[in-house]
């Protein structure tokens, strides 16, 4: 116990120390123009991306499915002097996502970071019901792929490339210490990156849902705490990595980058406040990975500002 403690508490230190390092100004390849969108942005880690990613000087359009809510989460950061913006965003809702493109084409054009933050879970402790799976799979995986088909007409061509950036979670990892997965034909299928396509995690996700309607999810080697959860983000996973395949073969001052990141255990609504890490901790790999100067980092998973495994 001890020395994992010393190890966190040196990993902590790193991170410090990390976030110290300024940008250069030869890094800095974005202006007060430059536009981020977060998704789910009325607290937790969304908020924190969108103070931090304000506080580099973008103009950022912070949404949420509950206006009021955003509204006031909006005016908390406006007072405090950062250029952000706001405006309703549902992921689930297409009538909402298309209102959502309609604003942002109209009074900025165009964006450039588009962050999905927006998520969902209803596993607390140690509590690994199934019973929301279907509203857990939606919102976390095909919303956010909604989000992304109607947003990507909307991102900036421009030589420093747009990006994409996905909050996703260690527990959707494949292999590995945080990994429960035994299944290994679904592994094989989504470790295949040269095979993977977007049809396979479709495939995926509608056999995981299939089995928790049947009743027979539980042999099926599906992770086995935070089930449904787990599957969600690594559907997330998979999709960021096909995603990147696509959008790499954009001509070049057309190019999106596309990743996604672990905040870590984030003391949030989401886990009960119980996390270890703080929302600004939390957020800060993401906001770090949509500011990255090197343009050839597509498709990758990272936490704690360093790339992990699939
Ligand atoms: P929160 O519950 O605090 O935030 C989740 C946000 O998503 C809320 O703003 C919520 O809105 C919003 N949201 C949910 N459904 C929708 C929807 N249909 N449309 C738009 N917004 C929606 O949790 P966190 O800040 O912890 O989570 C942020 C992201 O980080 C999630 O994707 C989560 O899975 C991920 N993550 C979190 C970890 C943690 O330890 N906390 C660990 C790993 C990943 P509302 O307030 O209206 O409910």
């Amino acid at each position: 116990m001890v020395g994992s403690k010393e190890k966190r508490d040196k990993r902590l230190q790193e991170i410090s120390l990390l976030r110290t390092i300024p940008y250069s100004d030869h890094q800095r390849w974005w202006t007060s123009e430059t536009v981020a969108v977060v998704t789910g942005a009325n607290r937790g880690i969304g908020f924190e991306m969108v103070r931090q990613l304000a506080g580099h000087g973008l103009t950022v359009i912070l949404t949420s499915r509950d206006e009021n809510v955003g509204v006031e989460a909006a005016k908390i950061l406006q007072e405090g002097g950062f250029n952000v913006d706001f405006h309703r965003l549902d992921i689930l809702d297409p009538s909402s996502i298309q209102d959502f493109c309609k604003w942002i084409q109209e009074k900025y054009g165009f964006f450039d970071v588009l962050i999905n933050n927006a998520g969902v879970n209803y596993n607390v402790g140690t509590g690994n019901s199934v019973e929301f799976s279907q509203m857990v799979l939606s919102t976390n995986y095909y919303g956010t792929k909604n989000i992304i088909n109607a947003m990507i007409p909307l991102m900036r061509r421009a030589s420093q490339g747009a990006r994409i950036v996905n909050v996703t979670s260690r527990l959707g990892r494949l292999k590995g210490r945080h990994s429960k997965l035994e299944n290994e034909t679904v592994r094989a299928k989504l470790m295949d990156v040269d095979s993977l396509t977007e049809e396979i995690v479709d495939e995926t996700v509608s056999e995981f849902l299939k089995q928790v309607e049947e009743g027979t999810w539980e042999s099926g080697g599906w992770p086995h705490s935070f089930t449904d959860y787990s599957v969600s983000k690594m559907a997330v996973n998979a999709y960021t990595r096909v995603l990147a395949k696509e959008l790499s073969e954009r001509p070049e001052g057309e190019k999106i980058y596309a990743n996604c990141f672990c905040p870590g255990w984030v003391k949030t609504a989401m886990t009960g406040y119980a996390g270890n890490v703080s929302a600004e901790d939390g957020a800060d790999t993401g906001v770090w990975l949509a500011l990255l100067p090197d343009q050839a980092i597509t498709g990758k998973f990272f936490a704690e500002r360093r790339e992990i495994s699939f």
